[in-house]
């Protein structure tokens, strides 16, 4: 056989070509939508890449983006590893110091930033010492970012002249891409270098009829952020599939998202299942959406809530697919897809799980002594991930305690069925130990989740004397209810073991959220600890 290379460049020469007419589809803050073809694309990224060469990016240098969904985030997303260099997508919802560690340590050179996004920018610039080149999208006012020895430039502008073809260099696969710091739920970032060979398969697995089954009649949401997981490796699915990208640019809210889908009618999208609940709330509270389109919805980041799926299904005619992965696996994992032939509660119950691992995705259960524990559905253990596009290392990390033998130690903690469906109980972090026994966290949001009255339901351990930690039970009621902390032990009890049910409560008004939508658990710790938390207890 040939030894062709697996490389961006040839995701994207097939989908200019092969899918030329297939569209970017980006909304504007007017409601309206524009579009650009792939064999567009295919042209500017080609121009781009000429550009970033005139300013000096050479051998794998990094080229940072700090941006939202948008066509020319797909650009970026094509050129820069094509071209050799690695892209870096800047989370801008860290805070301004998270961002300057992490762009330093990345040791980018050139930024491209959404207009909107600028002043954030141009807080930490002075202290991004190795950045030469500001690249600004959105035709917006360049001299706030301007300083001495630094080039800023509109990106049409820096584009604009070069030739619409590159001869993308001939790279090897196992050279660096792109790379991606983890969102910091538990600790902090670290990053992940994927290569073009991890891309490249990681994109087929994403495209196959058992992943995400897309095809070029399909049209995609993308509204997982482009800096999360490689916007879960939709982008590049969609070039090589031939399927239109929708993008929502920075308006993530359920009410544009909701007119977007009526009126863009996208076959597949992917968010967390923040996102998803926010969406289910606003339809029931303004009926006569349309949004059936939607064949398939990728959910992942946290645990999705059953009631959650089972209310789109059935009032909406959308079926949601609970995925799981993490920045280090690229980041599809696994996925829950059961055989048809299950039916009934069975089939919710492995919808309800985080799926069976992808083809080229093995994973492992290892108890506390390292040893490894039977597949049997009871057994609990630490997971452990083995693949092709699942990290080997941490960027200039030696955190050799995350790997085990050649296997990535997730620090999710769960089991396995003997069909191969994972049920995660909780993160290792995040697990409450009770009286010497493990009480999943998870499982008792899941639960409180499906009451009616709640809205959001989010359990902590905190300290105890006697039992050394108990769970502390967060939520958020819907407007106007009056439900009580007692009526949700009760609703509670017979569903969990006795000695699982909170007997502290606390209701906010809204949950922390981490930069990527999930519920943010370290800091209600904090806060519990510093006395932030008005606790009732039964
Ligand atoms: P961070 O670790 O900072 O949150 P990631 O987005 O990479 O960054 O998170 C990966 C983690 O998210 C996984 O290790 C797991 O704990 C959690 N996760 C992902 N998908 C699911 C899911 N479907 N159900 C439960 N937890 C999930």
């Amino acid at each position: 056989m040939m030894n062709v290379q697996l490389t961006t460049a040839a995701i994207l020469r097939h989908g200019a070509r092969v899918h030329a007419t297939a569209r970017v589809r980006t909304l504007q803050p007017d409601g309206s939508v524009r579009t650009g073809t792939f064999a567009e694309v295919g042209r500017r990224s080609a121009q781009l890449a000429h550009a970033l060469r005139a300013c000096g990016v050479v051998g794998d240098e990094r080229v940072a983006t700090l941006m939202w969904n948008n066509q020319e985030h797909v650009e970026a997303y094509c050129a820069v590893p094509s071209m050799g260099a690695v892209l870096h997508t800047l989370n801008p919802r860290l805070t301004p110091e998270q961002l300057v560690y992490i762009a330093n340590h990345a040791d980018d050179r050139v930024v491209i930033v959404d207009g909107t996004l600028a002043p954030l920018l141009a807080a930490v610039l002075p202290q991004l010492a190795e950045v030469h080149t500001v690249v600004v999208t959105g035709g917006v006012d360049l001299a706030p970012l301007e300083r001495d020895g630094l080039t800023v430039v509109g990106y049409d502008d820096f584009i604009g002249g070069h030739l619409e073809t590159f001869e993308w260099p001939e790279l090897d696969e196992l050279s660096a891409a792109a790379m991606c710091y983890t969102s910091g739920t538990t600790g902090n970032p670290k990053g992940v270098a994927y290569s073009h060979r991890s891309t490249y398969l990681h994109s087929m697995a994403a495209c196959a009829a058992d992943g995400l089954s897309v095809t070029g009649d399909d049209a995609i949401l993308a509204i997982v952020p482009m800096f999360h997981a490689n916007a879960w490796g939709l982008v590049y699915a969609a070039l090589m599939a031939g399927a239109d990208l929708v993008m929502p640019e920075r308006f993530l809210q359920a009410e544009p998202l909701v007119r977007l889908i009526s009126s863009e009618r996208p076959t597949i999208a992917g968010a967390v299942p923040t996102i998803w609940s926010d969406v289910l709330n606003h339809l029931d509270s303004n009926p006569g959406h349309d949004i059936s389109s939607l064949g398939l919805v990728a959910c992942g980041g946290s645990a999705v809530p059953l009631h959650l799926m089972k209310a789109f299904q059935e009032k909406y005619g959308v079926q949601i697919v609970q995925a799981w992965g993490m920045t280090e696996t690229s980041p599809l994992a696994a996925i829950a897809r059961p055989p048809a032939a299950v039916e009934g509660e069975e089939h919710w119950a492995l919808r309800a799980s985080q799926g069976r691992p992808v083809a080229g995705v093995e994973l492992r259960l290892i108890d506390d002594d390292g040893n490894e524990v039977p597949h049997d559905g009871k057994s609990v253990g630490e997971i452990q991930v083995r693949g092709p596009w699942i990290t080997g290392s941490y960027i200039g990390d030696e955190d050799a305690e995350k790997f085990d033998d050649g296997w990535l130690r997730t620090g999710d903690v769960g089991r396995i069925d003997e069909r191969s469906f994972v049920t995660l109980t909780d993160r290792a972090k995040d697990v409450i130990k009770s009286g010497g026994e493990w009480i999943s966290s998870v499982e008792l949001e899941l639960l409180l989740a499906g009451h009616p009255d709640v809205l959001e339901a989010t359990v902590i351990g905190v300290p105890d004397e006697k039992w050394q930690e108990r769970p502390l039970a967060v939520i958020v009621v819907r407007d106007g209810s009056e439900v009580t902390p007692s009526q949700l032990r009760d609703f509670l009890e017979g569903k969990v073991a006795k000695w699982w049910l909170p007997e502290r409560w606390c209701f906010v008004p809204d949950v922390p959220k981490t930069s990527v939508g999930k519920f943010d658990k370290k800091l209600l710790r904090a806060r519990h600890a510093d006395g932030d938390l008005a606790v009732i207890d039964l």
